[in-house]
């Protein structure tokens, strides 16, 4: 181990760690950040448009109730109003700037979680929410949204707010999806530039068996020496190696196929 530098580490750096424990090692030893693509989730294309309006028109209904269409699509009915205080923290926790916060003083670590939405049953119980805008299917998305709002409500639960409160995080989150209308919906003709989206909720079953396994990795690739090894089906690094061959034999005055 080297050093002990206070982090930030956002669910963004876990989901980039679960791909390639290097990238992530690269990105925080050394600043480097791997691109971002339009396809990327947490680039702000049209997922990051899409998600801000949604939090905008749910945060519309939150001095009153859920929005209508929570009861619209949910199987049952759901036991929770939108979470409001005298402080806004909502509207800190959304916030990227600042988000949900637990620091960890023994990693010197701070988790960090920019959430959509936190609701809150008639136990006193406190309810992660995220949106999601997508155009998968909901059968074919894996875990990773799950380990999402587990990491969140992680965060939540041993944050000082929640620990010096008389509030406790619930067992379940919820995922709102958006997922977008691939034949166009009903405006199909004409579609008019305008994309439909089918609203699902999905209830998330909280686990958090993973999470420390996780972090202690986390803190060990954060200090190690050296960097692990890449991901071997990382499109990027074929990318890069392949470039960087190439620019070499170009100076080095190989014949290039051009095109
Ligand atoms: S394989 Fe290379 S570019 Fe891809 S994620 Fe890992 S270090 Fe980054």
């Amino acid at each position: 181990m080297s050093f002990n530098k206070y982090r930030r580490i956002y669910w963004s750096d876990i989901k980039l760690f679960l791909d390639c424990p290097c990238c992530f090692h690269i990105k925080h030893r050394y600043g480097l950040w791997r691109p971002q693509t339009p396809d990327t989730e947490e680039s702000f294309g049209l997922y990051g448009v899409a998600d801000n309006l949604q939090k905008k028109e749910h945060n519309l209904f939150r001095e009153w109730k859920l929005h209508p269409l929570v009861d619209d699509i949910a199987d049952e009915p759901i036991d929770a109003i939108p979470f409001n205080d005298e402080n806004n923290s909502i509207s800190r926790w959304q916030n990227h700037k600042e988000g949900l916060q637990f620091f960890d003083k023994n990693s010197n670590i701070l988790f960090c979680g920019i959430i959509d939405d936190v609701w809150i049953s008639s136990k006193n119980e406190l309810i992660i929410v995220d949106y999601k805008t997508t155009t998968r299917d909901l059968a074919s998305i894996g875990d990773n949204d799950k380990y999402q709002v587990s990491f969140y409500s992680w965060v939540l639960k041993n944050s000082t707010f929640v620990q010096n409160s008389s509030y406790t995080v619930s067992e379940i989150a919820y995922l709102l999806y958006y997922s977008v209308l691939k034949d166009g919906g009903t405006s199909f003709l004409p579609y008019n530039l305008k994309l439909e989206f089918k609203p699902s909720l999905v209830t998330c079953k909280i686990n958090y068996n993973w999470i420390e396994g996780i972090l202690s990795a986390i803190y060990e690739c954060l200090n190690a020496d050296g960097a692990p090894a890449a991901n071997p089906r990382c499109n990027f690094c074929k990318y890069r190696q392949t470039y960087v061959r190439t620019l070499n034999q170009i100076s080095a005055g190989s014949t290039m196929k051009k095109f």
